[in-house]
C-alpha cells in the first residue's frame, strides 16, 4: 500500500482558498494510506469547527486507507481583536506564532510515535519550509493557483522577462509557453497599479525559499497546461507534481462512496439547495457565487439582481455577508426582488458549491474566477460568465475565456475596471452563454475538458501517476537504513 507508514502533516494558511485544496490533498493521501494531520491556525479552526463535523481532539478519522486528524494552533491573537483586520500584520503574526507552534508540534509527534514523514505547506505560510529543513523533514509546497501564475511571479521574481512598471503600465507580457498577457490579464498583484503589494510580497515569499521543496505540487494537470508544466520543471530543476483536480476524490479508493463527501472544512454551513435544484429543468440553472472573499459593490449586486428578475432564467445564487477585515457592508437585495422571482430564484450564504457544479440543472457558473473555482467548472464541464476581481482570477479568466474557450467575459478585472456592469450586459452575457448561438459549442468545449480531467485523475492518468509518485519519493526519504 502506497501511502502505508507515511504521516504526512499539511500546514494551510487560514483561507478557504487554501484549505480546499490542501485538505483535498490529504484526502487523496489518505485514501492511498497515509496518517495525515491537517493544521492551520485556529482563527479558521473555530469556523471549521462550527460548519462541519469534525473534531481536533487529536483522534483520527479514518478516510480510504488512511486516516485524517485536525490540529488548530493558537496565533496568538484574541479571536476577536481589532488587530486581525490588519492583513500584513495578520501574515506577520502567523508566522511569529507559527514559528514557535509548529516546532513544539513536530516534538510531539515524534513523541506519540507518529514522526512525520513530511511537511507539506500551501502559500503564504513559506515559513513552514524553513522549519521543515531545521528539523531534516521533507517538505513539499501545494502552489494553489495556475501553473501560469506560477511561472508569472517565478519571472517576476528572478527578472527574466520584463513587466509592466510606472514608466511603461501598458507593457504586455511573454512568458515562455504561455500566450501574450496584455498588462491587465497578468495575475493583477504584479501590476505596478495594484494596491494589494503585501499580497505579492507574501507570494513571492514561496519563489525566494524555493531551493527548500523536494517538489513543487499544483492542482492543475498536465493535458490543461502541458508544455507550460513541462518548461517550468526544467527551469526549476524540480519534478512539478500536477495532481489535479485535487477536488475529484478516487472512488476505487475509497471504501464507500459516501466516504468523498465527508471530511471538508468550509468556514461556512453549506444551505441545502440539491433539493431545489432536483426540481428544475436539465441544463436551466445559472450558479452565481464570487468566492469567500470577493465582495461586489452594493450597485453591481442591483445590477446583477435586476437583470436576473427581467429574464425568466432559474437561478442560485450565493451571497455572503462580507468578511470582517473588508469592513463593508452586507449586501441588501432590491425592494420586492425574491417576491418577483418566487420558487425561480434561490439565495443562499453558501452552497456546497462542488455538488452544485455537478448537477445536471446547472446550466453555467457566473464566477469570480478563483483558481478552486475554475477547477470545479473546468473539471465539471460547466460553462462560466467570468467576472474576475483581482490577482490571479484575471489571469484565470483570460484562460477561461481565450485558451481553454468554456465561457465569455463580464469584465477584464472588477477591482482595476470600477465599473458597474449594468443589468443588461449581464443579460445579454448569461443568454449568450446558455442560449446563444454560441452556447453548444462553449459546452462542447467544457464536456471536452471534463472528460480530460477525469481521465488525469484516473487510474494510469497524468495525475494519478504524479500522485503515486509523490507518495513513493515520500517514502523513500524516510527509509530507515539497516
Ligand atoms: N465555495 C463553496 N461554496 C460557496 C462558495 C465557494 O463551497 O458558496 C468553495 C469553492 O468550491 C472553492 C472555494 O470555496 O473551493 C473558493 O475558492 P476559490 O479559489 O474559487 O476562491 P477564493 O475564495 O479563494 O477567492
Amino acid at each position: 500500500m502506497a501511502g502505508k507508514n507515511i504521516h504526512a502533516f499539511l500546514v494551510s494558511f487560514p483561507c478557504q482558498g487554501h484549505v480546499n485544496p490542501l485538505l483535498r490533498l490529504g484526502r487523496r493521501l489518505a485514501a492511498l494510506g497515509a496518517l495525515v494531520t491537517f493544521c492551520t491556525p485556529e482563527a479558521a479552526g473555530v469556523s471549521i469547527r462550527k460548519a462541519n463535523s469534525i473534531t481536533d481532539d487529536g483522534r483520527p478519522t479514518p478516510y480510504g486507507r488512511g486516516a485524517i486528524r485536525f490540529q488548530f494552533f493558537d496565533d496568538g491573537w484574541d479571536f476577536d481583536s481589532p488587530n486581525r483586520d490588519d492583513l500584513p500584520a495578520y501574515f506577520s503574526q502567523i508566522e511569529v506564532a507559527g514559528r514557535v507552534k509548529l516546532p513544539q508540534l513536530i516534538h510531539k509527534e515524534a513523541e506519540a510515535g507518529r514522526p512525520i514523514s513530511c511537511l507539506i505547506n500551501s502559500p503564504f505560510v513559506t515559513w513552514v519550509s524553513d522549519v521543515a529543513e531545521s528539523f531534516s523533514i521533507p517538505n513539499a509546497v501545494l502552489w494553489t493557483l495556475s501553473c501560469a501564475c506560477f511561472s508569472a511571479f517565478y519571472h517576476y521574481h528572478n527578472g527574466l522577462v520584463p513587466f509592466p512598471t510606472e514608466r511603461e503600465p501598458e507593457m504586455e507580457v511573454q512568458l515562455p509557453h504561455v500566450p501574450l498577457l496584455r498588462h491587465d490579464e497578468l495575475p493583477a498583484n504584479l501590476h505596478p497599479h495594484n494596491t494589494h503589494v503585501y499580497i505579492r510580497d507574501v507570494i513571492l515569499a514561496l519563489f525566494r525559499n524555493l531551493s527548500i521543496p523536494f517538489c513543487v505540487l499544483m492542482d492543475t494537470f498536465e493535458e490543461l497546461e502541458g508544455e507550460n508544466i513541462e518548461y517550468m520543471s526544467r527551469i526549476l530543476g524540480r519534478p512539478i507534481r500536477t495532481l489535479g483536480p485535487l477536488f475529484k476524490d478516487l472512488e476505487s479508493e475509497l471504501e464507500s462512496k459516501k466516504e468523498s463527501k465527508a471530511l471538508r472544512a468550509d468556514f461556512f454551513k453549506a444551505e441545502d439547495c440539491i433539493e431545489w435544484l432536483d426540481s428544475k429543468p436539465p441544463r436551466s440553472v445559472v450558479y452565481i457565487s464570487f468566492g469567500s472573499v470577493v465582495h461586489l459593490q452594493q450597485e453591481q449586486v442591483d445590477e446583477i439582481a435586476n437583470a436576473l428578475a427581467e429574464s425568466e432564467v432559474a437561478f442560485l445564487w450565493v451571497v455572503r455577508p462580507p468578511a470582517r477585515e473588508m469592513n463593508s457592508k452586507p449586501h441588501v437585495l432590491p425592494g420586492g426582488f425574491l417576491d418577483k422571482v418566487g420558487d425561480r430564484g434561490r439565495i443562499v450564504q453558501w452552497s456546497p458549491q462542488e455538488e452544485v457544479l455537478a448537477h445536471p440543472s446547472t446550466a453555467c457558473f457566473m464566477t469570480h474566477c478563483g483558481w478552486n473555482s475554475t477547477m470545479e467548472a473546468l473539471a465539471s464541464g460547466v460553462p462560466v460568465v467570468a467576472f474576475p476581481h483581482w490577482g490571479d482570477q484575471v489571469t484565470n479568466a483570460k484562460f477561461m475565456v481565450d485558451v481553454f474557450k468554456v465561457g465569455v467575459r463580464m469584465c477584464k478585472g472588477g477591482e482595476a475596471e470600477g465599473r458597474v456592469v449594468p443589468r443588461d450586459e449581464v443579460a445579454s452575457l448569461l443568454e449568450e452563454v446558455v442560449r446563444g448561438p454560441r452556447a453548444e459549442e462553449i459546452r462542447a468545449n467544457a464536456l471536452k475538458w471534463k472528460k480530460a480531467a477525469e481521465a488525469a485523475v484516473a487510474e494510469g492518468g497524468s495525475s494519478y501517476m504524479n500522485m503515486q509518485c509523490f507518495v513513493e519519493e515520500i517514502a523513500r526519504f524516510n527509509l530507515v537504513p539497516n
